[in-house]
């Protein structure tokens, strides 16, 4: 591949008129865009991918251009450098790869229709019309839209519509933005809008396949997230309106479009009479997180896509922050740690990962930074490790003064840790760059030695891990004040331990509160100690000595036959991120057993002895004005019951299955998936199977869709699973956007693995050209690293990825996830016999 030039070097554009004629129904279009710029030479490269140019006009005057397909680039001979303005004029297709200008499709009442909405991060603006397609090449943008418009189409962009004229939609001329930002769609749309208390019109649109009150959430949560963060930031909203659109076909989560933030129809739309809190929770920080963006990343916005970090982190931390305020009876934060942190500490333990801030060195490798575990949860981990340091005031003083001094312009994180840094006389870059910089993360050790109390880092890999001496800042958030604020040595000596116990009269601890990015690893005294006093400790604590625990477990820095008996004292817990912790670790024993052996069956009954009061407390209805904590835990405990094949659960499901069996999607969400999943498993039938895959296709409620996807995906049933995959490449039925979770739940299912194997790897070309160009592409392999454990398949995945290695944008992912596979084969071969009997003892307690 070729390296990346930076065009606007060549040429700086100022303002574009951007004129579209799109043709639905011929699946293509034609274009005209002006540019007017500052030509830095006579030669200038403007970005276009699959386009065809006509004409280039150079200040009324034809030029000789030529273009070069592999550099996405037109080339242009200018009579003259400087102040130029380009005229070019081309078709192209309309393409379903929900990258560029693309139709999204869904059917209302058996008729099928069609939403046309665009998507332009990372690289597409360029398929859509010529363009500095480069995040510093900010420009305004006219925006002069027409198609095959017929009664009752709705068209929307970043700015109001200022005139139609001869079937030509006119929209206000954008501030000054990056070409990934900009945003179009048109089609026949509902919309329900309010207005803030500042005065920006706050609209959510959707396709008519909903139910009108499937807006009403959103709406509610995008007006108040915007009053929020106008506040926090002390800066007001940079635009007239903030429209969210559910798009039916859409790669990524969400997209944060100036003005137009596009989401996939789930993390937008829901049901707001029968949506699983934990449901309503994402969707509400996934509007955060792109509202947020609307000041950090649209009105400053990163320089380079290395800084990309600097956008996704902070957005990803912004979306705590705002629901925590806005909806502070649900303790977002838990779900930081049950999501975010936890997905951080296990991707960034595999040696090899990239590090938060990374180089860019070809075109395809852009895309591949958007590694969710790392870019997004620990770029955001970061920055709370940041705001702990900072406190609020300094955090929104600084903040403040970066967009003032930055705003409609470009930064680099060098930029953020300055405007921080005079806010707070702390020199964050110094603390900060040691996480940016470096992938990877240590495990403090804190022992007793000479009855010294002594701390010393360390990188933690789970598995192999090549240690080259990386070192970091640590805020080590001790419980005992003689912990500095900071560690910044290797290791260092605390004082006589026994002293310090006695002055403290409470167990030592590091990282209270779990918001630095590192584990602990305690000597067999400290952590007794912690244990004996364990039922003192709050959630979050009590969550994070399971997690660390867990980690050092898959490090192999300690037995998981040793953790096995610690966890039923955890089991009654009435906390949700206690429990969630408690069953990640139990889920992580599943690999250790292999199915229908005798070691199955002891870790089934293990599990029905941890859920088992849990169910009875809770049970399968939930209850009206119950905690939070309890409609959370149910989802964890109920699917333990059913693991265990607890016969009274199963029993329980199957019944609530019969007796609603004509209105399934009125089952309760926070139950239903568990009873869809039950029937399908133990009740199954061709007619069950063909019943449910139809409501499948029917229904808009993205949750139910969800539990129907999980159901189907466990059948044990040969021939249906066979008809299922069938299903695979059929965009109607499954579309490319959902397939990724269809493929991961056969795979995961034991009775389906073979077929879900053989699929990918005959069909990789089909996959590849379907959804190859998709920045979540990769998640494919990563997906796969997560389920294998066997030497087989581990030969397997081996002969079919390492000759694909040199695949750009591939190269990282499938480096890493073969060697996740090989530390978990490793770990397995060396723990399988002491796991199976910490198990069969813990039974007989
Ligand atoms: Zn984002």
């Amino acid at each position: 591949m070729a390296e990346i030039t930076r065009f606007y070097e060549t040429f700086q554009p100022t303002h574009y008129d951007v004129y579209l004629d799109i043709n639905r129904e011929a699946k293509q279009f034609t274009g005209k865009t002006s540019i007017t710029g500052d030509a830095k030479s006579k030669q200038v490269s403007i970005h276009q991918k699959g386009l065809t140019v006509d004409a280039v006009q150079a200040d009324g005057q034809e030029v000789s251009f030529t273009t070069d397909d592999n550099a996405d680039a037109i080339r242009i001979d200018l009579p003259k450098s400087g102040e130029t303005t380009l005229i070019i004029t081309y078709k192209a297709q309309l393409t379903d790869s929900m990258m560029g200008i693309y139709p999204s499709y869904y059917e209302v009442d058996g008729e099928k229709k069609q939403i046309i909405g665009t998507q332009f991060e990372t690289n597409f603006a360029r398929q859509a019309f010529p363009c500095v397609d480069e995040p510093e090449a900010k420009a305004t943008f006219s925006l002069a839209i027409k198609y095959d418009e017929h009664e009752g189409e709705t068209t929307i962009s970043n700015m109001p519509e200022t005139r139609v004229e001869n079937g030509v939609h006119y929209f206000d001329t954008t501030v000054r933005m990056s070409t990934y930002l900009v945003a179009f769609a048109f089609g026949e749309l509902q919309s329900k809008q309010t207005t803030t208390k500042s005065g920006v019109k706050v609209g959510v649109f959707g396709t008519k396949a909903h139910k009108a009150n499937e807006l009403d959430f959103a709406l509610d949560i995008a007006k108040r997230s915007i009053e929020f963060y106008e506040d926090f930031y002390q800066t007001p909203y940079p635009l007239p309106h903030s429209w969210q659109l559910a798009l039916p076909d859409f790669s990524a989560g969400a997209m944060e479009n100036w003005g137009l933030v596009t989401y996939r129809e789930a993390y937008l739309l829901l049901d707001p009479d029968n949506t699983a809190l934990d449901m309503k929770q994402l969707v509400a920080t996934v509007i955060a997180h792109e509202l947020a963006h609307q000041w950090f990343g649209d009105l400053v916005t990163m320089k380079w896509w290395d800084d990309l970090w600097l956008n996704e982190s902070f957005a990803n931390m912004m979306e705590y922050v705002a629901i925590d305020a806005i909806e502070s009876d649900w303790h977002i934060w838990e779900m930081f740690q049950t999501s975010e942190a936890s997905s951080a500490l296990q991707r960034d333990a595999i040696d090899g990962v990239q590090s938060v801030h990374v180089q860019v060195n070809n075109p395809a490798e852009i895309d591949a930074l958007f590694d969710g575990a790392i870019v997004y949860a620990k770029g955001a981990r970061m920055l709370v490790m940041v705001r702990a340091l900072l406190g609020d005031d300094a955090l929104r003083a600084g903040l403040k003064k970066y967009f003032a001094s930055h705003k409609y312009g470009n930064a680099t994180g060098a930029d953020l840790w300055a405007a921080l840094g005079t806010a707070s006389d702390l020199d964050v870059g110094a603390i900060m760059n040691s996480w940016l910089e470096q992938p990877g993360y240590p495990v403090v050790s804190a022992t007793v030695v000479d009855g010294k109390l002594t701390l010393s880092q360390k990188q933690f890999f789970s598995g192999e891990g090549k240690d080259v001496d990386r070192h970091w800042q640590i805020p080590l958030n001790s419980n005992y004040e003689v912990a500095p604020t900071i560690m910044a040595e290797k290791s260092l000596t605390l004082g006589e331990y026994a002293q310090l116990r006695d002055e403290n009269s409470k167990p030592f601890r590091l990282n209270v509160g779990n918001n630095s990015h590192f584990i602990v690893k305690y000597d067999e005294t400290l952590l007794n100690d912690i244990l004996n006093h364990v039922n003192d400790l709050d959630a979050i604590s009590q969550l994070q000595i399971l997690q660390d625990l867990r980690l050092l477990a898959e490090g192999r820095q300690i037995s998981y036959a040793a953790v096995v008996p610690l966890l039923k004292q955890f089991a009654d817990s009435h906390s949700n991120v206690v429990n969630a912790a408690l069953y990640t670790v139990t889920n992580n024993l599943k690999k250790f057993v292999t199915p229908d052996s005798k070691e199955e069956k002891d870790l089934q009954s293990f599990y029905d002895q941890l859920s088992e009061k849990q169910v009875t407390r809770l049970g399968w209805t939930p209850k009206t004005g119950e905690s939070n904590d309890d409609q959370l835990t149910r989802l964890y405990v109920l699917s333990a019951a059913l693991y265990a094949k607890n016969e009274d659960a199963q029993k329980v499901a199957h019944e609530l299955f019969v007796a609603n069996q004509d209105r399934l999607e009125t089952l309760s969400a926070d139950t239903r998936v568990f009873i869809l999943r039950n029937e399908v498993k133990n009740y199954g039938s061709t007619e069950l199977f063909d019943k449910l895959l139809a409501a499948h296709r029917q229904s808009s409620d993205a949750s139910y869709k969800a539990d129907i996807c999980a159901a189907l995906t466990s059948t044990p049933d040969a021939k249906l699973i066979a008809k299922l995959i069938e299903k695979f490449e059929d965009a109607d039925t499954i579309k490319p956007q959902d397939l990724r979770a269809w493929f991961r739940g056969v795979l995961a299912n034991d009775k389906g693995q073979q077929a879900a194997w053989d699929w990918i790897r005959n069909d990789w070309q089909w996959l590849e050209d379907t959804v190859g160009g998709d920045m979540e592409f990769t998640t494919y392999i990563t997906v796969t690293a997560g389920i294998f454990h066997t030497p087989q398949r581990l030969a397997e995945f081996k002969a079919f990825f390492e000759p694909k290695l040199n695949t750009p944008g591939l190269t990282r992912e499938i480096k890493m996830d073969t060697k996740v596979i090989e530390s978990r084969v490793d770990l397995i071969e060396a723990e399988k016999d002491a796991v199976h009997e910490a198990v069969a003892n813990s039974l007989n307690k």
